[in-house]
């Protein structure tokens, strides 16, 4: 199988130079195992979180690791009886083509017909719950909340958006960078306003969006984007603080936002999480948004790279922003 390892801990932005591409050949497998060919790998942004060795929620990958993550595939050889040759499966190995390991290690979900094999590693899997548990535990949305969402052309901020306007929000407001993303929002996802932050001040562009202010902020983003959303929150306003992606290759300290004090003025309460603690929303997720989905009321996109070669590829694309929706590898059919 052809795997994809760190070989290097990169220094701001990765490059090519810090992965390595090995070709390794599975022994007979061993009672206990399956071996499963890998249909679609994720690239996520916490990747870039786990190549450098600082302390953070997840362990870093290790020099000459395979890069571990989330991938779907279908068993092709098996030893165990409740996992047989053919059953989708959903697991943590990463950027491989194949893999084999113990039947534990793996997850046996139900196909739906009609529907790609990819949707449960973004919609309908982690990156969907991710949204959900964001605008519902940590942020408590309510009914006419004006919510306002960065990185909102991406895979959670296209599923965040959705989730807010079915769960009642009032003005949903996103912001991404370009012409085409924000196009989409509006186009596509229900976004009542959408901005391209690159094309002029995040503050301005939020302020005018959202006359009245902002209830809750979903931010992917951090940085200039978490210090507009404290400059417009209403009184009682609540932050979900998913992701900081603007800062994750930067190589030195980055400054807070200048305007903390309306933390206090404005009564606001600004939550992190990260999904791992709230995994025992999956089961009142999944109800609620295969429902959502069977009805129509869902939308999404992929931006799918072909092979397991172009891993480092996507992954430095969806970081720069080439993605629209989830960004994926499509590793082979199976
Ligand atoms: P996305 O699909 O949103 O891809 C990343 C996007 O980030 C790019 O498409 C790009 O879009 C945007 N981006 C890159 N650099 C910047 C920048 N400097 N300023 C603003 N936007 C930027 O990835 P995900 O949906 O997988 O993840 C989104 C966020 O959610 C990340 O911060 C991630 O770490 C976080 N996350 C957190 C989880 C948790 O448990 N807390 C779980 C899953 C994800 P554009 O063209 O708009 O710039």
């Amino acid at each position: 199988s052809t795997q994809i390892r760190l070989a290097a801990r990169p220094t701001g932005w990765p490059t090519h130079d810090d992965f390595e591409t090995v070709e390794v050949v599975h022994p007979d497998l061993a009672p206990g195992q399956v071996r499963v060919r890998n249909a679609f790998v994720s690239v996520d942004p916490y990747m870039r979180g786990r190549m450098s060795d600082a302390r953070s929620y997840v362990a870093p990958y290790g020099i000459g690791d395979t890069i571990a993550g989330g991938a779907i595939g279908r068993v092709v050889e098996s030893t165990v009886d409740e996992m047989p040759v053919g059953a989708v499966v959903l697991h943590q190995h990463g950027w491989t083509d194949t893999v084999q390991d113990e039947a534990a290690t793996f997850r046996v979900v139900p196909e739906i017909p009609g529907l790609p094999l990819s949707l449960r590693l973004h919609i309908l899997g982690m990156t969907g719950l991710t949204a959900y548990v964001g605008l519902t535990a940590i942020a408590g949305m309510k009914e006419g909340d004006t919510v306002f969402v960065s990185g909102a052309a991406g895979a959670v901020g296209t599923a965040v958006g959705q989730i807010a306007k079915l769960l009642g929000a009032g003005r949903v407001i996103g912001s991404a960078g370009s012409a085409e993303k924000v196009a989409l929002l509006t186009d596509k996802y229900g976004y009542d306003a959408a901005f391209d932050y690159k094309s002029g001040d995040v503050r301005g562009q939020l302020a005018a969006a959202a006359p009245e202010g902002v209830d809750v902020f979903f931010d992917n983003v951090g940085g200039d984007h978490l210090e507009a959303a404290l400059a417009e929150f209403n009184d009682g306003g609540r932050a979900a603080l998913c992701g900081a992606i603007s800062v994750y290759n930067s190589t030195e300290s980055v400054p807070g936002p200048g305007n903390m004090s309306n933390i206090i003025t404005r009564g606001l309460t600004l939550q992190g999480f990260t999904l791992g603690s709230w995994l025992h929303l999956a089961p009142e997720f999944q109800e609620k948004m295969t429902a959502w989905f069977a009805e129509g009321r869902i939308a999404y996109d992929e931006t799918v790279y072909e092979g397991i070669d172009r891993a480092v590829h996507a992954f430095l694309d969806m970081m720069r922003g080439v993605n629209t929706g989830k960004m994926l590898v499509r590793v082979g059919e199976v």
